[in-house]
């Protein structure tokens, strides 16, 4: 299999709504661009600002989300499932105009993302895709143990996901494991409509402090002490499904289409993008080898 050309999208898009953490209304646009564009986020409420490229060193820390700035201050935010439809869909190069701080969660999941850009169809570009092939095993482990991330050697232009989740014998989230060769297609069948997930403490606790206090637990998958409340689960193992999602969107941020077999273990945003960030070195050490040589 030859390395795959990058694309864009044929024409724009628009979609909007209610960000996840803060609640604002969000209008956002997705633009096509040219080769080597890279995915651009654009502040259009903030006109005074530069734009902010999903790249790894453009992550500021936040719990719980993905969020880049350039400026400080001047952020977007959750922006991971936009960047996972994206990278799922084998889409190169776009320009995303949004007008507020925080992309629309939608029901959660990336689906509405894939939908829309599908509606406008994946054109071609010439130049070939930016892809890293893995040659050796790499591993990142969290400091406080329990999570890691694993990056292996695999078939020619493909990458495949193995997650497993397992928060321990007292969570009241039973352990859940899953591998996936993500293609567009098995993207879309699979992972793309996997939601967001989050304790009933948990999402307590954020509201206490002020965070999606407009959330009901028909917005997203909210599991209490006897299991999903107010809503059904799109698959029994759709909590690990959207670590997936999350993990594709994360690794996006590397700039890189990945080939390789990544295995996570319980791992979160934060270790993502330790791993995004490791790619993009080992890619740019090949890139100055090869221009070495
Ligand atoms: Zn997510």
């Amino acid at each position: 299999m030859t390395v795959r050309h990058q694309n864009t999208i044929a024409k724009p898009v628009e979609l909007h709504g209610r960000g996840l953490f803060h609640g604002i209304e969000a209008a956002v646009t997705i633009l096509p661009a040219e080769d080597h564009t890279g995915i651009v986020f654009r502040r259009t409420d903030r006109p005074d600002t530069p734009d902010i490229p999903a790249h790894v060193h453009n992550v500021t820390k936040v719990p719980r989300r993905t969020v880049l700035e350039v400026v400080p201050g001047v952020q977007v935010e959750t922006v991971e499932h936009i960047m996972a439809a994206l990278a799922g869909l084998h889409i190169d190069n776009v320009v995303v105009e949004i007008n507020a701080p925080e992309f629309p969660a939608s029901d959660g999941s990336c689906i509405e993302f894939c939908e829309r850009l599908m509606e406008a169809g994946v054109q071609p570009l010439t130049a070939p895709v930016n892809c890293l092939q893995i040659a050796g095993c790499t591993q990142i482990d969290a400091p406080d143990g329990g999570q890691s991330l694993t990056v292996r050697p695999y078939i020619q232009n493909i990458a495949a996901y193995t997650y497993h989740l397992n928060y321990g014998v007292r969570s009241v989230i039973a352990p859940q494991a899953m591998s996936i060769e993500v293609t567009p297609e098995s993207f879309l069948r699979e992972i793309a409509a996997a939601r967001t997930f989050v304790l009933e403490s948990e999402i307590k606790a954020l509201q206490s402090m002020g965070f999606g206090k407009h959330l009901t637990a028909k917005d997203l998958v909210v599991v209490g002490p006897s299991g999903v409340i107010d809503n059904e689960l799109r698959w029994q193992n759709e909590g690990v499904r959207h670590k997936i999602l999350d993990c594709i969107g994360d690794l996006a941020l590397s700039g890189l289409s990945l080939c390789g077999h990544i295995t996570a273990v319980r791992s979160g945003h934060h270790l993502n993008h330790v791993l995004a960030q490791r790619l993009h070195n080992m890619a740019s050490a090949v890139f100055t080898r090869q221009k070495a040589a």
